[in-house]
């Protein structure tokens, strides 16, 4: 029997009623419109559109259609460091801004780590910083990365029980695998996490009751690497050369064996974005940051 798909897209379209009506509660609890952030490094007027470009538009578009602004912050690649920690302050110190992202891949002369720990910790909407990452660690309320929050999203709009549950993650990224795996410990599942070192990788996914990758490989996860009925998400985003964008599991035969499993794309996808605004409208309460 095929598979229930879990359409991203609407769960996309809730979502998005949710957050707008947040947004006109929020704008007139603080009096102004309030403002996301985008923090860019290219090249002055380059003529060609990369995947930064494209997920900054899509990003911008979504905060727009939900009542909140965005700033976009263009920065040339010559920046230095000292001079992007002080763009940072200044949004730090703006307070029409709730939340800052830094667009990735950076230039190899800035210090990831130290750039984005120049983010006040309740302005790191993507929970890139360490502040976030040791408060998630610590069970304590945190900023977390968009996708690992939308895979959540999923988890709980589908319904699925987490609670003593075996979780499989396929890959290990501190974007991904790792907070990913926090997040499903606090909701009492039992995870285990896969990465390019684990030996005989199906021996592990065979047993997931839910199936999570994250890898960046179209194709890794075929059918029989799957248990009968389980669950699968898949977040790997992949252009193939003809242009078509798989994830990192074989869709169409794994959908055969799979109880429920997110298409690429239309699955994680669509509510990244989306998770971004959200941790731009909420506060983070009871935190107090030195
Ligand atoms: P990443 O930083 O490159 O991490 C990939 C992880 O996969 C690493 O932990 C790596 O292991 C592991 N890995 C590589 N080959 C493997 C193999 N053959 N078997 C098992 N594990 C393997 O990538 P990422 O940033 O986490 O992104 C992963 C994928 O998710 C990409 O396709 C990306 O485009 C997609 N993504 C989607 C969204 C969304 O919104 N849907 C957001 C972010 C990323 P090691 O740690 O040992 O190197």
């Amino acid at each position: 029997m095929s598979a229930t798909i879990l359409d991203g897209r609407e769960y996309a379209t809730a979502i998005r009623q949710e957050l707008t009506d947040l947004a006109i509660q929020r704008n007139a609890e603080v009096g102004y419109t309030i403002t996301l952030a985008i923090v860019v490094v290219r090249e002055p007027n380059a003529a060609t559109v990369n995947a930064s470009d494209i997920y900054t538009r899509q990003l911008q578009r979504t905060a727009q259609s939900i009542g909140i602004d965005c700033r976009i912050v263009d920065l040339p690649l010559t920046i230095t460091l000292e001079e992007f920690r002080v763009a940072l302050h200044d949004l730090n110190e703006d307070k029409q801004i709730h939340g800052i992202i830094v667009q990735l891949p950076l230039p190899p002369h800035i210090d990831r780590e130290v750039l984005l720990d120049t983010i006040k910790p309740e302005r790191d909407v993507d929970g890139v910083g360490s502040f976030n990452a040791g408060s998630l660690f610590l069970n304590l309320p945190a900023r977390v990365s968009a996708t690992c929050a939308a895979v959540m999203e999923v988890l709980d709009r589908a319904a699925i029980p987490l609670d003593g549950k075996r979780v499989i993650i396929v890959g290990a990224s501190t974007i991904v695998g790792k907070p990913l795996m926090l997040m499903l410990l606090q909701r009492h599942a039992t995870v285990s996490v896969c990465h390019i070192y684990t030996q005989d990788l199906s021996l592990f996914t065979q047993q997931a009751d839910i199936l999570i990758v994250a890898v960046g490989k179209p194709g890794l996860i075929t059918s029989t690497m799957v248990r009968p009925g389980a669950v699968v998400i898949d977040v790997g985003i992949n252009v193939l050369p003809d242009g078509t964008v798989v994830g990192d599991v074989d869709f169409t035969a794994v959908r055969e064996i799979a109880g429920a499993i997110t298409p690429v794309p239309g699955g994680v996808g669509p509510l990244t974005n989306l998770m971004v605004i959200r941790q731009t409208l909420t506060t983070l309460d009871n935190v107090v940051f030195l």
